[in-house]
């Protein structure tokens, strides 16, 4: 059986010196395996031209060279136990305790996400910085030492969210979620699967989880590329609208804001068909901190930013690179709610006029393709305005 696309993205070291490494390593409680994605000059048997991301896995190393030191990798290593393992991908750093397996597929995930958000960025005219060293990741394998992790070094408390990204550490730090100590305890997860029978639930925390990994890494790209400043406090509707546009549990699939993810897509129409839920665009487009913690409120903060900024994307494409320009240019700190909405307006014209527009194509798309199919995963074509 052909290997699959995401093991073959790692090389195994010959045994002897996998062996005299291994010795090494354990003496100085550091390992470095090397996981050399893309290295591979043909691409391996199973491989299919059809896949449009697999390319970008075993095209030949560019000429990027990263380094792995940085103070964001000394920080997490020297917050870790020793018996974590380094894995090195082209562009990531992953430092883990969890099971193999587990670890080349999220290793991998780090990599496509990387693909899809360098494409988005191109297509979009927009120039993001190139990375300064390998990226840092942080897998567990069990679910009570990444809230512990997660609580003592990152001052995360919301230990049920599968991951995680750290802006002040600049890592994303994620757990096992197949793990069976995680099914055990784990409450049901984020994107509404809360009423399943507990087969499904697994499954259906499988693919939040994936989903999830991405979130959190497009969040570490915006900001390490500067894509966003993180001198600034942004506004939530384009932070979590770009990270949740770029969700998908398919990632051998193009993805992106291109791109539907029909589980956001349908309890963005579950919001719409119940008007009273839907946050004013003239208010969503102030925050920059969730207004409070009730259920309702942070579901529609998500779920209207991932409609929001995946129309603008399509839709409003030149205004939505010179607004994330313009946020880029204001000055340090944390502009008001008003100020943002000078800027949304300064970019994309009246606020009430853009929301009656775009709700109008939502309820007409809505009406037309009642079901969010995977035949929405289609790239829409309608020329941008
Ligand atoms: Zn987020």
């Amino acid at each position: 059986m052909p290997r699959s696309p995401l093991e073959s993205s790692y090389v195994k070291e010959p045994g002897a010196a996998r062996r005299r490494r291994r010795r090494a390593a354990i003496a100085a409680l550091t390992l470095t395996l090397i996981c050399l994605a893309g290295v591979a000059a043909a691409p391996p048997a199973g491989h299919t031209k059809h896949d449009p991301i697999e390319p970008a896995l075993y095209r030949p190393a560019p000429d990027i060279k990263l380094a792995v030191d940085s103070e964001a990798y000394r920080s997490a290593r020297e917050a870790l136990p020793p018996q974590f393992l380094n894995f090195e991908t082209r562009r990531f750093v992953v430092l883990s305790d969890a099971s193999p397996r587990w670890t080349r597929e999220q290793t991998a995930l780090l990599e496509l996400t990387h693909y899809q958000f360098k494409r988005f960025a191109r297509r979009f005219g927009l120039r993001p910085r190139p990375l300064r060293h390998k990226l840092v990741c942080v897998l567990f394998e069990e679910q009570e030492d990444y809230q512990k992790f997660a609580k003592d070094h990152d001052g995360v408390t919301a230990g049920w969210i599968s991951g995680y990204y750290s802006p002040k550490h600049d890592r994303v730090v994620f757990y096992n979620i197949e793990s069976d100590s995680a099914h055990a305890r784990a409450p049901a997860p984020v994107l509404g699967f809360g009423h399943m029978a507990r087969g499904r639930i697994t499954d259906e925390r499988v693919r939040a989880s994936i989903a999830t990994s991405i979130h959190e890494t497009v969040h570490q790209l915006a900001f390490h590329t500067r894509i966003q400043s993180a001198q600034i406090q942004n506004p939530l509707w384009i932070s979590e609208g770009l990270a949740t546009a770029f969700e998908t549990d398919q990632p051998r699939q193009a993805f992106g804001p291109e791109y539907d993810y029909p589980i956001r897509l349908r309890k963005f129409r579950e919001l719409l068909e119940d008007d009273a839920s839907l946050i004013g665009l003239g208010e969503l487009v102030r925050y920059t901190e969730m207004p409070d913690d009730h259920d309702e409120t942070i579901t529609a903060v998500y779920h209207q930013s991932y409609a929001l900024v995946s129309w603008l994307c399509r839709f409003r494409k030149i205004q939505m690179r010179d607004f994330l320009g313009a946020l880029k240019r204001e000055r340090p700190g944390r502009p008001t709610g008003q100020r943002h909405l000078e800027l949304f307006e300064a970019a994309f014209g009246d606020v009430h006029s853009l929301e009656r527009k775009w709700l109008r194509y939502e309820r007409a798309r809505m009406t037309k393709d009642p079901k969010s199919s995977p035949s929405d995963r289609k790239p829409s074509t309608t020329s941008l305005r």
